[in-house]
């Protein structure tokens, strides 16, 4: 069936994504059919054109690419409101106390429920591909073919990882291992599910089980978090002789599909190694902020040759306020109220360009003929100028807060007039309500102090 989105502003691009730049089409329209873009222009180019299209009305908003998140975490869901019970006085005990014990607590069901809560909210913030970073120790096998399935049902496109970790012991370890290898296999053919290696972070990673990993690691990425804190440099150091990103290379697992969560302590070397791989650092500043851990200088670590990216880290699905929040923390910590737009605005359309990597869509993020018809309106009517030139600051300050009425997903409305299609809101509230004190009672039942570096986890 062919449909066209009319009646707003239509922005074919984030920068960087296209050669030529964004362009901006006031009183512009997007004709898709099925799961492909068809035609984009000027309203009323297209109304002669596509006339028998099904009318989408942007009511004068935004009419954008659905935005791309390359860092989440889907299983942290469940934590709103979750008081860990004990100080967390350093990022190990934000790992140990908080963190390690709510993975260690879900359970198939949690998992489950968990994954529709996040995907529900990257509907609504209107992000049309994610890649999530995924735990639960007590249910490892199949955890990923159920988020998958969930993926699936809400109707979006996902990268999906098992994070392998020494934490609680080499069996587990193995196991994360297997699973996360028989998820990429059986997503060989899938064009819209991917699965990558997915590892927790240097520190709780062994060289025997780094070792394993490179083993069987075909160029289907690895997903990691590194140096979100010294701990992962200062450790890896001490019990490798190695820092993270060296580590990465030397076992042959640092290339252009590489995520590398945060990269915010890193040594100097580390960041030319980063660049010299094409390897990208995903960017996550309200995490960040929430943990003091400190500050990714984006300007800075951009200027070294590193494709900086940007992702949300389970703190929300939205990555456009994620964008503001880079941009004002930058400004805050210059004390600079002319900075910012430096490399900031290229955040989004890198996303873009590192996640064609993993999809076989040359096009994906971008509003033109035969790309796949992912895009969302943002209310906000054009009120002041918009043009090439202007977009980020716009994104930053006048929509960035703005409500998603729309997200179509490969030619689906998942997302119409603010109300999710494909997943029943107050069933799932329901079941998360039902599920929650059970994992919360679980996760005080679990010790603090799970430990590093093949430290098997206590529980009571
Ligand atoms: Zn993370």
């Amino acid at each position: 069936m062919t449909r066209m989105v009319r009646n707003g502003t239509v922005v074919t691009s984030m920068p960087g994504v296209s050669p030529g730049g964004p362009v901006i089409i006031s009183r512009g329209a997007v004709v898709f059919d099925g799961e492909r873009i068809v035609a984009i222009g000027e309203e009323s180019d297209l109304k002669g054109m596509h006339g028998g299209a099904e009318e989408i009305d942007a009511r004068g908003g935004i009419i954008m690419p659905g935005l791309v998140n390359l860092h989440h975490h889907f299983y942290s869901a469940l934590a709103r409101g979750l008081n860990p019970g004990a100080p967390m006085n350093s990022f190990s005990d934000v790992l140990d106390t908080l963190w390690w014990r709510l993975d260690r607590a879900l359970d198939k069901e949690t998992v489950e429920i968990s994954a529709h809560l996040s995907l529900l909210d990257c509907i609504r913030w209107g992000c049309t591909t994610v890649f999530d970073h995924h735990a639960s120790p007590s249910f490892i096998d199949g955890s990923l073919d159920l988020i998958g399935s969930a993926v699936a049902e809400v109707g979006l496109s996902a990268a999906l990882c098992y994070e392998v970790t020494d934490r609680n012991g080499v069996e587990e370890a193995a196991r994360g291992i297997a699973e996360n290898r028989r998820f990429i296999e059986a997503c060989r053919q899938q064009p819209r599910l991917k699965g990558l290696v997915g590892l927790h972070a240097s520190f709780t990673v062994s060289d025997q089980t780094m070792s394993n990993v490179a083993a069987t690691y075909s160029g289907e990425g690895c997903h990691i978090h590194v140096a979100e804190d010294p701990v992962d440099v200062s450790a890896s150091l001490v019990a490798f002789g190695k820092g993270p990103v060296e580590r990465l290379h030397d076992f042959g697992i640092l290339d252009e599909k590489s995520l590398l969560a945060h990269g915010i302590h890193l040594p100097d070397g580390a960041y030319e190694r980063i660049a010299e791989s094409g390897a990208s650092i995903i960017h996550n500043p309200e995490s960040n902020a929430n943990n003091g851990v400190g500050r990714l200088d984006v300007p800075e670590v951009a200027a070294r040759g590193v494709q900086v990216c940007l992702g949300t880290d389970g703190m929300s699905s939205s990555v456009l306020k994620a964008l503001r929040f880079a941009y004002l923390m930058h400004r805050a910590s210059t004390g600079d109220a002319n900075s910012g737009f430096e490399h900031l605005p290229n955040l989004l359309g890198n996303n873009v360009l590192v996640a064609r990597r993993f999809f076989e869509e040359p096009l994906l993020g971008e509003l033109v003929e035969d790309a796949p018809a992912d895009l969302i309106v943002l209310d906000g009517s054009e009120i002041t100028p918009l043009d090439e030139q202007n977009l980020f600051a716009y994104l930053a300050y006048g929509v960035s807060e703005a409500r998603v009425s729309h997200t179509i997903a490969r030619g689906k409305t998942v997302l119409e007039n603010y109300q999710p299609t494909t997943v029943d809101v107050e069933a799932l509230s329901a079941r998360a309500r039902t599920a929650s004190p059970d994992l919360w009672r679980r996760f005080h039942e679990l010790d603090t102090g799970t430990g590093f570096l093949g430290s098997p986890g206590k529980s009571k």
